[in-house]
């Protein structure tokens, strides 16, 4: 019954499994096994033509990520997810799984920095080519669009800029034009559901917030069943062709009386089965864990960080804070339209010392992790024109976001007194 819920908070405990059908197990059970017994030869050359669904091998299926990928399509409103190896795997395969040598994507140009490097320096190496699109004008995803696009690619709440991307008003052109919209939804699950403004698809990091506790890498796709893969035969082959790997099947045709997953069931059993970037069975069930306190946790990186901003905002060493809660115009109306609960748990500021003071400040933090990571339990910090934007110029790094002076913060669980007072003693060693 709970399972059904629609509420997000009921479903991070209770969607995708009530008990283990042999032991009664209420925690999900790490299947920690690579391959799985079949009933007879018929079962299993039934498996493998899929006329038949169950366990083959744990590249392709497991079931401790199966409760993982309902519990997340669940809580996304998505018809079927994918856990992968890592955030990046979930990037470059959602895009895989439509687009091949000679296609192109739009992407959105705020974007994490990894990625940056995945579109413009790896995926061109495979012939797709990535054109990218300031998302301040949603028209200029049109633009940008001929008939070798395949997606559209944008995260909910990019670092640095921390400024909210129009979800529902590029989704809407792509929907027009029949490109679908891809989000990187790391830092804002719970926070807003991608899906209801339109989106596609949903290719995250797990690492961050779904997992919270900075203990494993992983990654996610979801699937929302709402994109009419069919309506547009010429812009998806992939889909509606016959693949010679399943005898030619045409996944649009092969999968609908399963309902409208064609895109995530092509994802996994050809791309996950080919490539093979699986997430292990373990790190699933120590997402599962952190997932169970997703929404607790994002309330209270949200009330920290709105506190931090507010902290940062009245400093006189600082002379630019970065966070939606303060962003007036636009950046505002995007972030109240698809941030609810908070506005997230990550923060920026700026340092009028420049490069000097930005790494003065993170060598004085006593309790804020140095890190290059964000979403943990704990409170983190960086300083990205030293460390994962060191190769940029100081023209580059402004056009970034990210000025030599900026420092990111990932606001964690701890008190806030705690909190501010770290900050303070490092902002008063600068
Ligand atoms: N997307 C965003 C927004 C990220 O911040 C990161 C990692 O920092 C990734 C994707 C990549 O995720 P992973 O490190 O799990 O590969």
């Amino acid at each position: 019954m709970s399972s059904d819920s629609i509420n997000a908070e009921t479903i991070v405990l209770h969607a995708g499994h009530r008990a283990d059908a042999t032991t009664g197990a209420v925690a999900v059970p790490i299947y920690q096994t690579s391959s799985y017994q079949f009933d007879s030869t018929e079962h299993a050359a039934n498996l493998f033509a899929l006329k038949e669904f169950g366990n083959i091998y744990t590249r392709i299926m497991n079931p401790t990520n199966d409760v993982l990928e309902k519990r997340l399509a669940a809580l996304e409103g998505g018809v079927g997810a994918l856990a992968v190896a890592s955030g990046q795997a979930a990037s470059a395969m959602a895009i895989q799984n439509i687009a091949e040598a000679g296609d192109n994507i739009v992407s959105s140009t705020d974007l994490y920095g990894g990625t940056w490097n995945l579109f413009a320096n790896t995926l061109s190496t495979m012939g797709i080519e990535v054109r990218f699109a300031d998302p301040a004008d949603p028209e200029n995803f049109r633009k940008a669009t001929d008939d070798k696009t395949r997606a559209y690619y944008a995260e909910t709440l990019p670092n640095p800029k921390l400024e909210v991307f129009p979800i529902a008003e590029v989704a809407a052109i792509g929907r027009e034009i029949g490109v679908p919209l891809i989000m990187d939804h790391t830092a804002a699950h719970g926070l807003c559901r991608p899906f209801e403004h339109g989106a596609a698809i949903i290719a995250s990091s797990c690492t961050k917030y779904i997992g919270g506790h900075g203990n494993s890498i992983g990654g996610i796709v979801i699937d929302s069943g709402t994109f009419d893969w069919e309506a547009h035969k010429d812009r998806f082959p992939l889909l509606n062709q016959p693949d010679p790997s399943y005898h030619g099947a045409v996944w649009t045709e092969a999968v609908k009386p399963l309902g409208p997953i064609a895109f995530i069931i092509k994802l996994r059993v050809t791309l996950l089965r080919d490539m093979g970037q699986a997430m292990s069975p373990f790190n699933a069930f120590l997402f599962l864990t952190g997932l169970e306190t997703l929404m607790l946790r994002q309330e209270r990186h949200c009330e920290n960080a709105a506190k931090v901003a507010e902290f940062l905002d009245g400093h006189d060493k600082v002379t630019r804070v970065i966070y939606p809660g303060v962003m007036t115009g636009e950046a505002r109306r995007r972030a109240d339209a698809y941030l609810k609960g908070g506005y997230g748990g990550l923060v920026g500021f700026e340092l009028p010392g420049g490069m000097a003071a930005g790494k003065k400040f993170i060598d004085a933090l006593a309790m804020f992790y140095h890190v290059a990571n964000i979403g943990d339990a704990r409170s983190l910090a960086i300083h990205p024109a030293s460390t994962t934007h060191s190769q940029l110029s100081a023209e580059e790094l402004a056009a970034s976001g990210a000025p030599e002076g900026y420092v990111r913060l990932s606001v964690g669980l701890e008190h806030i007194d705690d909190i501010l007072a770290d900050l303070s003693q490092a902002l008063d060693a600068v």
